[in-house]
């Protein structure tokens, strides 16, 4: 279906609506008296596009992606022999120091607009790092027109152990607090052959071929794009975290972080196969923005890709197991985690992690759906602010008390914002309301304790920032005297 902002007349600022007994013909019934009593539609000339919902731009952005190019990568990250963050780092063909000389030059010779260089970082031994290491995260930098970031990321450390992520599974839960078995020599390098290739090969070379596809496109994204290979993600997150840290400190605004983590693989270890679906984990509660961004990447990868299944998962990550997207939520950045949806645990962390273990449709079905949903952010405004200065949200019975009186503040660049609600049970958004270029709604009739309401900003061309839900906040419990 097409769908146009529709505009208010300048001096507007609020859309009344009149008392609509049916929810159910609801959204209807209000475009068309929305359009009836002063709305107008924009110019076909303002919007880019002529399929519809869908942006030719991102659309030949989506069909550039090279399976072909995918497995070359995957290819070279596993000669590299080991990847480990604890490995040698001057050798010029294996170990890290070599991968990540590779992974730079390789992201440099894309296009000179990418800003690529080592997020360098020094960390003393903690944990599983058993000696002092120079860790060095590999980022591309896509400047856009605002400084607001969109990251794709993977890791492209690695790591191997007798047994692999299968024996630790079938071992049980593992105590968190179990300090590491420490090597024989914690200052030799960790040179043990951890090839790779999925955990998570898969993900950076998603990582790098979104770089690619990206900085060639001749796309003037709005939200600088940011292309993050990770290191120290199997010592506990510490490239993210670090990078994170940093992020925070210099007040850097990311937006989103997409991060892919064993996406390369469609066969699980108990003969289950599905390559046609994918898992995206995020931390909650149920309208933080990282659930906003799991639903805003259902509802754009569905649209761009829809030979693929979106799985948005309501829960952090897998049991007992963690991705650096916990890195950013944790700092209160919005991440989600990109998972296979059927694993084989006896190639992780395994000598048995090898470019066998692959499917490369399947992961270039996981890269389209990244690239989709972050090109549509990219070019989107930034999502609505739907709280003031106190922090309150900013909705409210107002004017009978028993309407739904949504208010926010304006998105730069938005022409349009779009409502979306739900009734206060279930995860999914079941109706939407494209509204004009106002900062407020009120819907008759509509309980505020029945549904949850959420905005997201809208372009003239039709891309639409990720959505701002209205969350109650949480009660004061002073202590009593
Ligand atoms: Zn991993």
């Amino acid at each position: 279906m097409m769908r146009r902002p529709v505009r208010l007349k300048p001096d507007a600022t609020c859309i009344c609506v009149s008392a609509l007994a049916n929810v159910l013909v609801f959204a209807k019934v209000l475009v068309f008296a929305a359009v009836a009593s002063g709305f107008s539609r924009i110019g076909a000339a303002q919007t880019a596009s002529p399929s519809g919902d869908l942006d030719p731009r991102i659309v030949k952005l989506v069909a550039s992606i090279s399976e072909e190019r995918l497995g070359t990568i995957l290819k070279k990250l596993e000669s590299f022999g080991t990847r480990s963050t604890l490995s040698s780092a001057d050798s010029p063909t294996s170990g890290i120091g070599a991968a990540r000389q590779w992974i730079l030059d390789e992201m440099k010779s894309y296009s000179p607009t990418l800003q690529v260089s080592f997020d360098t970082h020094q960390v003393a031994p903690q944990g599983r790092i058993t000696r002092p290491v120079e860790l060095r995260n590999v980022m591309a930098i896509l400047p856009g027109r605002s400084p607001r970031r969109v990251y794709i990321s993977g890791h492209y450390d690695t790591v191997a152990r007798p047994g692999g992520q299968g024996a630790t599974n079938a071992s049980g839960p593992a105590d968190p607090d179990t300090p590491p078995a420490r090597p024989a020599d914690p200052n030799a390098p960790l040179d043990n052959l951890a090839p790779g290739v999925n955990d998570d090969g898969s993900g950076t070379a998603l990582t790098i071929e979104l770089a690619r596809v990206f900085s060639q496109s001749g796309i003037d994204f709005d939200a600088t794009l940011v292309f993050m290979c990770h290191a120290g993600e199997e010592q506990g997150l510490v490239g993210a975290r670090l990078h994170a840290q940093k992020a925070v400190a210099e007040k850097i605004p990311i937006e989103a972080v997409f991060n892919n983590d064993i996406v390369g693989n469609d066969k699980g270890g108990n003969s289950i196969i599905d390559g046609a679906s994918i898992r995206v984990y995020s931390e909650g509660p149920e309208d933080s923005p990282s659930r906003a961004l799991a639903r805003f990447i259902q509802r754009w990868g569905g649209r761009y890709v829809p030979s693929h299944r979106v799985r948005p998962m309501a829960r952090p990550d897998r049991f007992g197991r963690g991705g650096d997207h916990s890195a950013y939520t944790q700092l209160g950045y919005t991440a989600v985690g990109f998972r296979e949806s059927r694993e084989n645990f006896t190639r992780q962390h395994d000598v048995r992690d090898t470019f066998e273990g692959i499917s490369l449709p399947y992961l270039a079905q996981n890269a389209r759906v990244n690239a989709a949903s972050a090109a549509t952010l990219a070019l989107a405004p930034p999502p609505p602010a739907v709280v003031n200065d106190r922090g309150q949200p900013m909705i409210s019975r107002a004017p009978s008390g028993y309407d739904a009186n949504l208010r926010w503040s304006p998105s730069p660049g938005a022409v349009a914002y779009r409502i979306f609600w739900r009734e206060a049970w279930g995860p999914d958004w079941q109706r939407d309301l494209l509204v004009g270029n106002v900062t407020n709604t009120i819907l008759s009739n509509m309980q505020i304790d029945d549904f949850v309401f959420g905005v997201a900003a809208v372009d003239a061309a039709g891309h639409e920032s990720f959505v701002s839900a209205y969350v109650t906040p949480p009660r004061a419990n002073p202590p009593i005297r």
